[in-house]
């Protein structure tokens, strides 16, 4: 698909994560202090929540939908309805769109632009899917011979995570505290983790609710789009915490996702098929066609005042298991998915070594540390670092990507308890 042409001029730029071909979802604080839905075009944001008041846009003949300046609502009318307002949308800001001198009152610049969480995350759910991942810290955490359970090639392996501490970019994350307990103590002790790092994910978002199990190609229907995901994970606290029920505190910190929920719809050109199978799947989970996306993805880390460096390079289409994989797996056993569950990709590594998600993995768990363009070493995160994650698939002359996904570091509290007994 070539690139479509915007009158919002930046939209047309190769250099865009958000040319017309995108048009991803956000929310930001409007200049009277609400959260309002936006639409990303070029350099711009385009107020949705104002338009639908001045009845510039009608989704429904009777309520708002954008009122409450998030998108779940939007979510909630379902696939027809996302694929009508995307040609709307799409029209409106298309080159030569009869309107377009009206509805520059409705751009916002992003410069400066607050942005607050795209939708209610109703659940989040983190699976663990990509295999190169998998095999690195399999073989860190339990030998070369155990790297890959023997479930692995079988299930999509998750957990339920936390929808609460779900944030969005720009949001500072801080260091927590937990139980330690290195190899050689003979007891924990309460204190602030010392590996804590990030893990490059996708997040899905379910769009369309279910009760019971749903099919692959049904799951990919239900799904409304995508975001950049960072699962900040505290692996000191993990590796004494995980057995036999998996992670729980390590991941409960905080959960970044990106600003702009890029729609399904904008990802289709870009469909790739997951790699061949080692073993062959159990019939609910075959997929019928390609279920991956091309997705460049990267990693940028800041010291404090500091220049970035991309510590880490890979592609979406790394993973093992899609997200409507993924999705099947999750209601096999009939639970039910809510509009706004939210599915983590799992870290995504690729199989070279600066292609590894995750500092766990790109140091060898600490004992090659990565060295920084400033010339500093990290072993695991510092206070003060600054993480971005970016991510765009690549089109003939344009990019659908994310924006940022981005934050800092903050040192752990003194006392995480304020004195209290
Ligand atoms: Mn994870």
């Amino acid at each position: 698909m070539p690139l479509l042409k915007s009158w919002v001029e930046s939209a047309n730029s190769p250099d865009t994560d958000f040319p017309l071909n995108n048009l991803p979802y956000g929310s930001f604080r409007a200049e009277d202090g609400e959260a309002h839905c936006g639409i990303a075009i070029g350099d711009m944001i385009l107020d949705v929540t104002t338009l639908e008041a001045d009845g510039l846009v009608q989704m429904d003949d009777e309520d708002t939908v954008f009122a409450f300046g998030d998108w779940t609502e939007f979510m909630s009318l379902g696939p027809a309805a996302w694929a009508a307002f995307r040609a709307t949308a799409t029209e409106m800001l298309a080159k030569g769109a009869p309107d377009a001198e009206a509805l520059t009152a409705y751009l916002v610049p992003q410069a400066g632009a607050r942005m607050l969480m795209p939708f209610m995350v109703a659940e989040y759910t983190d699976f663990y899917a990509s295999k190169n991942h998998a095999t690195n810290v399999g073989t860190m955490f339990r030998g070369a011979e155990n790297a890959l359970p023997q479930n692995w090639l079988s299930i999509p392996i998750g957990y339920n995570g936390r929808a609460s501490s779900v944030v969005v970019s720009g949001t500072d994350v801080r260091r927590p505290w937990g139980q330690l307990k290195g190899p050689n103590d003979d007891l924990p002790r309460f204190a602030p983790c010392v590996r804590f790092d990030l893990e490059l994910e996708m997040g899905a978002i379910v769009g369309v609710p279910s009760e019971g199990p749903v099919t692959v190609t049904e799951a990919d229907e239900m799904l409304f789009g995508y975001v950049l995901l960072n699962d900040w994970s505290a692996r000191d606290i993990q590796a004494w915490e995980y057995q036999p029920l998996g992670p729980f505190q390590s991941k409960a910190t905080a959960t970044t996702i990106s600003p702009w929920i890029v729609p399904k719809a904008a990802l289709e050109p870009f469909r790739v098929s997951t790699p061949e199978r080692e073993r062959v799947l159990l019939d609910y989970l075959k997929e019928p066609g390609p279920m991956l996306y091309d997705i460049a993805l990267e990693v940028g880390l800041a010291p404090e005042g500091k220049p970035e460096t991309v510590i880490a390079r890979t592609n979406y289409k790394e993973m093992y298991y899609s997200s409507a994989q993924q999705l099947a797996h999750h209601t096999s056993s009939g639970c039910p998915m809510s509009v706004g569950d939210l599915l983590g990709s799992g870290t995504i590594s690729g199989t070279t070594k600066d292609s590894r998600g995750a500092l766990l993995e790109l140091t060898w768990g600490g004992k090659e540390p990565v060295t920084l363009d400033s010339g500093e070493t990290r072993n695991f995160l510092e206070d003060g670092d600054t993480l971005t994650l970016r991510g765009a698939a690549k089109g003939d002359g344009y990019r659908v990507g994310f924006g940022d996904c981005t934050g800092t570091v903050l040192p752990a509290l003194d006392d995480p308890y304020g004195g209290r007994k």
